[in-house]
């Protein structure tokens, strides 16, 4: 049996992020990967500035400048009723990135492979957790037809959303499908606004697009659940909310291309994201509907957040995996919430989802600093679930005066019920974090002065976390 200090399963933005994270704090490290083909995978592709900053900070400088990438300086959001076009830039003057999915994945994976400290078993998968306790794991694996064991002080699951080892765990997840997506390539020529990721809501079915490499853009359409190619080749109104051009060329990929990639648009929530010496991240952790393109940079703050509890922690590994846990969870609570708040907005066909796209339009214009919030929500920057429910209030209250104008009396009533109805969630979530928030406070500060001795940089040093197996 092997002995590493964390074994981690997954080699995806998340696995390779953790893994970089690990062998930052000097952690002997097992990778194991099972190898999914990303050339054929509909994934992440645009990258938010949050997300460049922490692969940076993990030191995929090297890779990242050698991205053959596309700048996105924010989202341009076209409403399809009426017609009407926001701009969101980045604030700050910053920008992110897209590029092709596997573009963007095996250089990250070459490059944590070859630094110190990390091996990666490659084609190979985690089938079972034979021990897991506050002492460690046991984890078995197969590679080349072999069955192995490996010995370690920690095992981080980075392996995606349907987490086999989530399950080997035995933690519970909230799972909702929400949708397919359909995924083609077109001439990048046919988006309205270049250098922004653009999303076309309110029509039929919604979409997103952005350039991945110079001349070609992505563009991915929002089915309903089990679509697919022939959904939208009979009929072809579904895709009402595209330009025209880029209608056709949509529509002319799909003949050039008779098995587009498909992903299914997933909500999943793990019970908990530790137990044990056991921890979960990236999509393992949470995912939700990419309209927001959280996913990546979400990966990426996790291994961030891993690494800095394990470095205040040492050798106590359940007490850095709890400090893990709350220090991720308000960012990622609001990031779901938000995802599907804005599906809610964008896809929404009743009288109430249509109020609040005119409110979002009205806000968005009426308010510069509206704006600049919405979109560091969207792209992951604003943890704090109470300036969502805000932002979201304020949303409703553009959408409730825009139904009081003239022109919209006739209706206001219906509209302003099921518009008052969607504010319930936002607001149900933010006083559930605000309670949490108080209750980890209290578990901190009152329960557990040892938080206090780790802050006052008394904690057992990192060095200890490698020589105590
Ligand atoms: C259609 C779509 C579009 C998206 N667009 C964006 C976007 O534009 N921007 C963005 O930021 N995010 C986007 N996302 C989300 C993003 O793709 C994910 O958040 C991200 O890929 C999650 O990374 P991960 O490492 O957690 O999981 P994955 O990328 O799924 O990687 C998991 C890895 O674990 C391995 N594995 C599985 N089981 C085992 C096992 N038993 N043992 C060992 N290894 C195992 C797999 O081979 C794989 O390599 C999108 C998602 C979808 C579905």
């Amino acid at each position: 049996m092997r002995d590493v200090d964390a074994v981690i399963a997954g080699g995806g933005p998340a696995g390779c992020a953790a893994a970089a994270a690990m062998a930052g704090l000097g952690l002997s490290v097992m990778l194991v990967d099972a190898g999914v083909d990303r050339h054929k995978q509909l994934a992440g592709e645009l990258l938010h500035p949050s997300g460049v900053e922490d692969l940076r900070a993990l030191r995929f400088d090297a890779v990242v400048d050698h991205w053959v990438s596309q700048p996105v300086r924010g989202f341009a959001v076209r409403f399809h009723a009426p017609r009407h076009t926001v701009l969101l830039p980045y604030g700050r003057g910053v920008t992110g990135l897209s590029l092709e999915h596997a573009s963007l994945t095996v250089p990250l994976l070459e490059s944590v492979a070859s630094r110190p400290g990390v091996t990666l078993i490659p084609k190979a998968r985690v089938t079972a957790v034979e021990h897991n306790d506050a002492t460690g794991v046991h984890v078995r694996f197969i590679h080349q037809g072999t069955e192995h064991t490996v010995r370690a002080r920690l095992l981080v699951a980075a392996d995606g959303r349907a987490s086999p080892v989530r399950r080997m765990l035995g933690i519970p997840e909230r799972l909702h499908r929400i949708s397919t997506m359909l995924g083609v390539t077109v001439d990048s020529d046919s988006l309205p606004h270049p250098g922004y990721g653009h999303l076309f809501v309110g029509g039929p079915m919604h979409a997103l697009a952005y350039a991945i490499q110079p001349g070609v853009a992505r563009v991915m359409v929002d089915l309903p659940l089990g679509g697919n190619v022939s959904t939208l080749q009979a009929r072809p109104e579904l895709l009402g909310a595209l330009p025209l051009e880029l209608r056709a060329e949509v529509l002319r990929a799909l003949e050039a291309t008779p098995a587009p990639r498909l992903a299914s648009n997933d909500d999943r929530l793990s019970g908990t994201v530790r137990v044990g010496s056991a921890v979960l991240v990236g999509d393992a952790a949470a995912c939700c509907h990419p309209l927001t393109a959280s996913g990546m940079a979400s990966c990426f703050r996790d291994a961030r957040a891993l690494q800095d509890a394990l470095r205040c922690h040492g050798t106590d590994i359940p007490l850095a995996l709890e400090a893990y846990a709350r220090a991720r969870r308000p960012a990622q609570r609001t990031r779901v919430a938000l995802a599907s708040a804005l599906y809610d907005a964008f896809s929404g066909q009743d009288e109430g989802m249509r109020a609040l796209r005119r409110g979002l339009v009205r806000y968005w214009e009426h308010s510069p600093g509206g704006a600049r919030t919405s979109m560091s929500l969207l792209a992951a920057e604003e943890p704090r679930m109470r300036v969502m429910a805000r932002e979201y209030l304020r949303v409703v209250g553009h959408a409730l005066t825009s139904l009081a104008s003239p022109r919209q009396r006739s209706m206001p009533l219906r509209s302003a019920a099921p518009l008052l109805r969607s504010a319930g969630p936002p607001l149900k979530t933010a006083m559930e974090s605000a309670v949490e928030q108080m209750g980890a406070w209290w578990h901190r500060c009152v329960q557990r002065p040892v938080y206090w001795l780790a802050k006052a940089g008394r904690a057992v040093p990192n060095r200890a976390f490698a020589s105590s197996r």
